[in-house]
């Protein structure tokens, strides 16, 4: 088998080739078809996440072993079944879910394996879908996709799954009131089209970017506000005529956390989910005179995953646009989105 892989951290992505693995007990072997391109997947390659203050955290000492075939957001066909596998069968088409965890904690018997202290996430600390195939310790991992294609039904594993989790702990209010989403990358525009399926009154987009204000406004945004402009947080304000309840914060930067909570009304909410990096001051007193909720929110579970894909074939939410592109490519591919230059997703098709 072929897989592109992180040999070193910040070194182009190398292809390796080696035997196709027989899948043994309950593994199941899929063909890829398709692997969607996260944001994350520049943090792992970097090899660091930036906490702010000259300080980093680093992958390496965080369990994530090198070479590593990244690609959480795999799609693919069931292709050979371990003899112990059940729960699959030959030519399944299915989105692997990939947050898994040990299986074994109570966390994961809780099922919240993508909380699970000791992971085995697909693409991050075991090899993923940069690859012609990838290998899923067990079918209650693979994912019905209905007549989904493959490249469009990829994203749902990671950057749907992401979006769709961040508004599940919104909670209510979201079908009353418009929310911030800041950042109108695939993440942001992904949101938008969940949160009209799950009933929402709407989204204000915050974004730098003039070209992912558009794609947000055509995927249906209430209003879409420069973030670096001086006087943003206004503007947030006069666009929420209710004041703002809720901020989802795609980005997770100094400046777009500033920005959130400063525009934050009382009882509000602010959901980090960008991983971009930095760090913030808060006066503390703010947090219960605001009685404002600060809350970080990672992927989602298998159950909501499951729950996601039921609201994707039943709502048919507006698709992201999404480019193809050739497994080959996989390293320009990367260096494209890790310039700005991808609007929606881009998935690698082998
Ligand atoms: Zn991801
Ligand atoms: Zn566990």
């Amino acid at each position: 088998m072929k897989s592109y892989d992180v040999a070193e951290c910040g070194a182009p992505l190398k292809l390796f080739e080696r035997p196709t693995p027989q899948p043994a007990g309950s593994e199941v072997l899929l063909r890829v078809l398709a692997a969607g391109v996260c944001h994350s997947d520049i943090h792992i390659w970097e090899g660091h996440y930036d906490l702010g203050g000259g300080k980093k955290l680093k992958l390496t000492e965080r369990g994530v072993k090198l070479p590593l075939t990244m690609g959480h957001e795999t799609v693919g066909e069931v292709v050979a079944l371990g003899p112990d596998a059940t729960g699959a069968k030959i030519g399944d088409k299915r989105l692997v879910f990939p947050w898994l965890g040990c299986g074994s904690c109570a966390v994961c018997r809780r099922g919240e394996e993508q909380l699970c202290l000791a992971p085995r996430f697909l693409g991050v600390f075991r090899n993923g879908g940069y690859a012609d195939h990838i290998l899923v310790p067990h079918a209650r991992y693979l994912l019905d996709i209905g007549d989904m294609k493959p490249a469009e039904a990829a994203p749902y594993a990671c950057s749907g799954l992401t979006a769709f989790g961040a508004l599940k702990r919104i909670g209510a209010v979201l079908k009353d009131e418009p929310i911030v989403v800041i950042g109108a990358g695939g993440l942001g525009l992904m949101c938008l089209g969940l949160l009209k399926a799950m009933g929402g009154k709407g989204a204000i987009v915050v974004d730098t970017d003039p070209a992912k204000r558009e794609a947000a406004l055509k995927a249906g945004a209430l209003a879409a506000i420069d973030g670096a402009a001086p006087d943003a947080a206004k503007q947030l304000a006069a666009a929420a005529l209710n004041g703002i309840w809720a901020v989802i914060d795609f980005v997770g930067a100094t400046s777009t956390a500033k920005l959130a909570v400063d525009s934050l009304t009382k009882g509000g909410k602010l959901v980090i989910v960008g991983l971009f990096g930095g760090d913030i001051t808060l006066p503390l007193p703010f947090i219960p005179m605001r009685a404002m909720t600060i809350q970080g929110s990672y992927v989602g579970s298998l159950a909501e995953a499951k729950e996601l894909l039921e609201l994707v074939k039943r709502a048919r939410p507006s698709a992201i646009p999404i480019t193809t592109h050739p497994l080959d490519t996989a390293d320009a591919t990367l260096q494209a989105l890790r310039a700005g230059r991808v609007i929606g997703r881009a998935v690698l098709t082998p």
